[in-house]
């Protein structure tokens, strides 16, 4: 790493011996699980470098911004529009909470049976090692599941520039009512922090900028329905991961520049694994940068991943925001009808979910699915039963595991996920 890197990390007040600690951890994994991968598309080459840069360069862009007086935002949840963010002049920036840290320190904070997510969050903020975190001028809490809710309410004490969104937890009027006026009592926060009052246009720009990198990401899940499969699911989830924190319109490029290369790899018949190859598709909690735990065993076990039905895929990334409204509260309008029909396991009921992994069975043409539930994520745990229940009387055979951040279980894991795949041969 560069000098001038070391300088600004300094700035940011990481800790540099346990930031040196991460990017090593991350640096390795990458080589190991990544760069290991064969048949990978040219155009990965771009999330490579990505990685390669993602405390270095992007850093240096954000502090960029920054200097020149735009406000960075940060937030946990795809519940945080980026539509008012950009309309108001700022960028939002994804906090990935993916990887353990500071285990011992976070856990006198919060219980030990608090799920990993939330965990990696503190564990971020509390061992110095996320740039993203400091670089933000306001992070974004949401009332999401009762572990969040009230974590919030400890990380309020260590991040002083957090703001805390209510959400719904029910898809009723009452619940749509309430997500609008938290969208509007978010707006006029980010107008306050921005200073920059939002038009009708500059929220339609904004709109259309998020449409576009959704539609990007549509476009590459749309082909992972060919048969070979074109792209790893190890490489699709690295794109739906670094959707959160890129460049947007660099982003939307570069997924299409690979959707293109793809488009020519399966009119060749080509695959990144064989014709025949078991199709998997993982359903549940988030995989965020750098969990590839999941997608590392099963690929490694003679399967591929066709989709994910999480909010780091299909879940956070489908359903484009209407933009013809003419005026800053029917472009609001349209954004509160798109996220409330995210389907997160917070709501109840929650029939969607159920009906979109159906659905997805299908479009992707999976031979089975992969619950993924963190340990103690009581939302989707709970509501991974009613998924395999639902998934067995169609006789789409399902696997349900629960597991955390930690490489202890992987043997375990492969050996299940391995008899799951033998299943489906
Ligand atoms: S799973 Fe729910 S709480 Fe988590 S990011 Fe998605 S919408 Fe937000
Ligand atoms: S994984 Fe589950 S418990 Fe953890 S933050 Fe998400 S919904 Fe909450």
């Amino acid at each position: 790493m560069s000098e001038d890197y070391r300088s600004m990390w300094d700035e940011l007040g990481l800790d540099p011996a346990a930031h040196d600690a991460l990017l090593g951890v991350l640096g390795k994994a990458y080589q190991e699980i990544y760069l290991a991968q064969k048949n990978r598309p040219q155009g990965m080459e771009y999330f490579d470098f990505v990685m390669s840069e993602v405390h270095g360069l992007r850093i240096r862009e954000l502090l960029d911004e920054k200097k020149a007086g735009r406000k960075i935002i940060g937030s946990y949840c795809v519940f945080v529009p980026e539509e008012i963010v950009l309309a108001a002049g700022a960028t939002l920036v994804g906090l990935c909470s993916g990887a353990d840290f500071a285990t011992e320190e976070v856990e006198k904070l919060l219980p030990r049976n608090t799920c990993a997510l939330i965990k990696s969050a503190f564990g971020f903020k509390i061992g110095k090692v996320c740039p993203y975190l400091e670089s933000a001028d306001m992070v974004v809490g949401e009332n999401t599941c009762d572990g969040k809710k009230k974590a919030y309410e400890s990380l309020g004490q260590l991040v002083e520039n957090l703001y805390v969104m209510d959400l719904p937890q029910v898809k009723s009027e009452v619940g749509r009512s309430l997500l609008r006026s938290e969208y509007i009592r978010f707006q006029a926060a980010v107008e306050k922090l921005t200073g920059v009052k939002i038009t009708a246009k500059s929220l339609k720009d904004a709109i259309d900028t998020v449409n576009a990198k959704r539609s990007a990401i549509h476009r590459l899940s749309s082909l992972r329905r060919a048969n070979p499969a074109p792209i790893s699911g190890l490489d699709a989830l690295l794109a739906n991961q670094v959707f959160f924190y890129d460049n947007p319109a660099r982003f939307t490029e570069s997924v299409n520049r690979i959707c293109d290369e793809l488009e020519k790899r399966i009119a060749d018949k080509g695959g990144v694994f064989p014709d025949k190859t078991p199709r998997i598709l993982v359903s549940g909690c988030p995989q965020a940068v750098p969990n590839w735990k999941l997608p590392m065993i099963v690929e490694t076990s003679g399967a591929v991943i066709v989709g994910e039905e999480s909010c780091v895929g299909e879940r956070g990334a489908r359903n484009p925001t209407d933009d013809s409204g003419e005026t800053v509260e029917e472009l609001l309008d349209a954004i509160v009808e798109r996220y409330f029909q995210v389907d997160c396991a917070i709501f109840t009921p929650n029939r969607d979910r159920v009906d979109h992994i159906l659905e997805m069975v299908d479009a992707y043409r999976a031979d089975g699915v992969i619950h993924y539930g963190l340990q103690f994520c009581q939302p989707y745990l709970m509501e991974s039963i009613p998924v395999e229940k639902e998934l067995e009387a169609k006789n789409i055979p399902c696997l349900r595991i629960e597991t955390d951040y930690s490489m202890e279980d992987v043997g375990q894991l492969k050996t299940r996920v391995e008899a799951f795949i033998e299943q489906l041969s």
